[in-house]
């Protein structure tokens, strides 16, 4: 079936693959959901958005992004309450941030009514991937490449925009050890670290494999400069609590700018939570953590939501955190999902109606 709708054109799939999937022993990114969204970019213009079914697309072997990484992404999820509505979570945030990050890579920005009706429709078509429950979402995966052949080093002027969606389940449910980066960096100033660019995600594999070699399943990224500032826990950003007072870096050149960074920061305050947004040494939370006064870490992101660290290396030394009473990380998470599961009342403004009917 070929029917314009909205300005999209879509190709339904002549058959669901829902009942292949294991929801039971869900591993994460390995099924996608029936439907995808392509939108090409060519002669200096977005085309008509495609939906059609999922599965593989042929690209010359010469296409730009294969040879100089021109290629930016989002992270976001698509939640089911009680009565079946579907939810996202402040997706407006994931469209202008796709292209702060597409400005920076120097591909072109993509336009919002596109991105949404892409989005309302994928969900639509495809609302049973979604199930219920707590812990379970779709995974929505937007992204961009620089799909012109040719190996020279310039920019693409040709690009694909596109959105495939997983089903997900909780992530990280046990806490995590983390190792302080002295030497590797993500991210520098002046650099792409602020932007979803999928390079910094390469860059960072190989840091982490060997922290995960010393039994790390994570590396605190310090400041490219002097190592001395704690900036973000894998591909998270990382908050501390220092006695009873939370605190997380500001963003920056360096430090990407998470949803779930800023929601954190907003629910904490509405709870009375004094929280800091500023530069925190590595030498400040060994000392708090020597003192006894630091009382919890996590990372927060649109996967995980939140993950508790346990405890971290720096220096060669261990510092294992104590278990607290009533920790800040389980209240907000709670916090936070509720919102997104449509089970709270939603004071920010931050949930958005999917039209699935
Ligand atoms: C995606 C990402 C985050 C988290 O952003 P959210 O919007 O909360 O999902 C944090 N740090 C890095 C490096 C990221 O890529």
């Amino acid at each position: 079936m070929n029917t314009p709708h909205k300005g999209l054109d879509i190709t339904t799939a002549k058959s669901s693959r829902l009942d292949q999937v294991d929801f039971d022993n869900l591993v994460f990114g390995k099924y996608y959901a029936d439907h995808m969204m392509i939108c090409d970019y060519k002669d200096g213009a977005w085309q008509t958005p495609q939906i059609m079914p999922y599965g593989p697309m042929e690209m010359e072997p010469s296409s730009k992004v294969f040879h100089y990484g021109q290629a930016v992404f989002e992270g976001m999820k698509a939640f089911k309450d009680a009565d079946d509505k579907v939810w996202l979570f402040r997706p407006e945030d994931n469209f202008n941030r796709i292209n702060i990050s597409s400005k920076r890579m120097a591909i072109p920005e993509f336009p919002k009514e596109y991105f949404f009706d892409a989005l309302n429709t994928l969900l639509k078509l495809d609302s049973e991937w979604i199930k219920k429950g707590d812990g379970n979402s779709l995974y929505i995966r937007p992204f961009a490449i620089g799909t012109e052949y040719g190996v020279s080093a310039s920019p693409s002027n040709e690009y694909k925009f596109i959105i495939i969606c997983c089903p997900a389940k909780a992530y990280y449910s046990t806490p995590v050890k983390v190792l302080i980066s002295d030497h590797y960096s993500r991210s520098a100033d002046g650099g792409v670290g602020y932007a979803k660019a999928a390079g910094n995600y390469g860059a960072s594999f190989y840091p982490t494999n060997l922290a995960k070699e010393k039994g790390y399943q994570q590396v605190i990224w310090t400041d490219a400069n002097t190592h001395e500032y704690l900036e973000e826990a894998g591909t998270m950003n990382v908050f501390f609590r220092i006695g009873d007072k939370l605190i997380t870096a500001p963003t920056s050149d360096r430090i990407l700018d998470g949803v779930t960074r800023k929601s954190i920061i907003d629910l904490a305050k509405h709870e009375g939570i004094d929280v800091e947004v500023r530069r925190i040494k590595v030498g400040e939370i060994v000392e708090a953590a020597k003192n006894g006064t630091l009382k919890e870490i996590f990372g927060t992101g649109t996967a995980a939501t939140i993950a508790q660290i346990s405890g971290f290396e720096q220096d060669g030394t261990f510092y294992d955190l104590p278990e607290v009473e009533n920790p800040y990380n389980v209240k907000l998470k709670k916090m936070l999902q509720d919102i997104q599961y449509n089970r709270a009342e939603d004071p920010f403004d931050w949930r958005y109606a999917v039209e699935t009917k």
